[in-house]
């Protein structure tokens, strides 16, 4: 008899995102032209940049003749495409990683659940507090949460490492050893970036307890600060104890196209058993690639052309984040991120819960964003707020606050 895996019986509740689509929808029911202001959502709104969306068209006319056309990809993703991303990600960072150390995939939202596939199934897992949700519930669905001990802040298999105003929202090294650790700088939710030093540390720290990071550097492109690290490849040993997750979402806009990569260096080993070999084989059986012509989209973004476009819309959705987190600060609130990241992570005022002020926000200045809370339980008392509005939206938006 067909039985149903338990573990899905131990999600909690609606996936945030959907919580917070259900209230707005219940809202403009009720307030048909309420004129919202949507800053809650990390989606981008810029449309393609014209060098990609010309790479686009050129590649949907390929397919459409029969010396040209492209069936299946290569299970790694066409070589074009690797050795570009290789070429302008790594190497021009004097990073050494070999294009036949980059797997092209449709996001990093499904190899960063996917991967944990070839890891024991009793691993530990470390993950921040407040955090992007797809750790957590990938590793519930997994069975990987439980009971949980306040003493250890672990949920079964799961570890939850604070983040909060007091350590910078960079989580310390937790009580107990983690085989997995994932981390995500810039940090979604909170904005904030890591320092070259305080990445190294994770890295040595990884190397010593012989654990394996999971970096999502899905946000890379918006560093600012010259200082910082794109890639966890850039501290000395992270060949030989980190995965990294790259997107094309919020770079280039490719949320609706879907294109990413995971870097696997072949020096990664685990009992002397090559973790690229197990992921080039789990790649390999259960994806059948990214498809071609959006592939050569995304070699496009490392044209010339495509670069200095890409480039202007993320500076365009930075406007945002600095006149975002400096109005909000001039008018009392406790603000941080937004330097070097599309996310605004403000601390709510008087003391109100997230979803207490998420309800104020909607229900009395038109803006939706999102609860904090929902992020994990150090996201208590905190709200996100996202650049990828448009400017008008923005001064809007602050506009409205300042008269609440
Ligand atoms: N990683 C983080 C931290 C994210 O915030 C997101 C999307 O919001 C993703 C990954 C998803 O990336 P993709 O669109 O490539 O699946």
């Amino acid at each position: 008899m067909a039985k149903i895996n338990e573990n899905y019986l131990k999600l909690q509740g609606s996936y945030l995102f959907q919580t917070v689509a259900r209230k707005v929808r219940e809202f403009e029911a009720d307030n048909p032209n309420a004129g919202l202001i949507k800053l809650g959502i990390g989606d981008v709104t810029q449309p393609i940049a014209p060098a990609i969306l010309k790479a686009m068209h050129n590649a949907v006319d390929e397919m459409g003749a029969a010396n040209t056309f492209h069936g299946y990809a290569p299970d790694l993703g066409y070589e074009f495409l690797r050795t570009a991303i290789a070429e302008n990600e790594f190497k021009k960072r004097g990073i050494s990683i070999e294009p036949d150390e980059i797997f092209v995939s449709d996001g990093a939202k499904s190899d960063c659940s996917n991967i944990q596939e070839i890891f024991d199934q009793n691993s530990l897992v470390a993950v921040c507090d407040p955090v992007y949700p797809v750790y957590v519930d990938s590793n519930v669905m997994a069975g990987r949460a439980g009971d949980f001990s306040e003493e250890n802040r672990i949920y079964n298999r799961l570890i939850y490492m604070p983040c909060t105003e007091s350590n910078g929202f960079i989580p310390d090294f937790p009580k107990i050893n983690p085989d997995l650790i994932y981390l995500c700088f810039p940090n979604n939710p909170t904005g904030v970036a890591i320092t070259k030093e305080r990445l190294q540390a994770w890295v040595d720290y990884a190397l010593k307890i012989g654990a394996v990071i999971l970096y999502d550097a899905a946000y890379e492109a918006y560093i600012n600060d010259d200082t910082l690290p794109h890639s966890i490849f850039e501290c000395s040993g992270a060949e030989y104890c980190a995965i990294e997750f790259r997107s094309f979402s919020k770079n280039a806009g490719f949320t609706g196209l879907r294109l990413g990569y995971t870097v696997i260096s072949k020096k990664l080993k685990l009992s002397d058993k090559s973790v690229h070999a197990m992921w080039a084989r789990r790649h390999g059986t259960k994806y059948n690639g990214a498809p071609y012509i959006i592939q050569r989209a995304g070699e496009a973004v490392y044209s010339p052309e495509g670069n200095k476009q890409i480039k202007e819309q993320i500076a365009t959705y930075m406007k945002n984040a600095l006149f975002l987190k400096t109005a909000l600060k001039d008018a009392g609130y406790t603000v941080y991120g937004g330097e070097n990241a599309p996310y605004i992570w403000l601390k709510t005022p008087h003391g109100l819960s997230s979803w207490e002020f998420f309800d104020l926000l909607l229900n009395r200045a038109r803006i939706v964003g999102t609860p904090g809370s929902g992020f994990g339980p150090n996201g208590e008392g905190f709200f996100r707020l996202t650049a990828f509005g448009t400017y008008e939206n923005s001064v809007e938006a602050i506009e409205r606050i300042r008269t609440l």
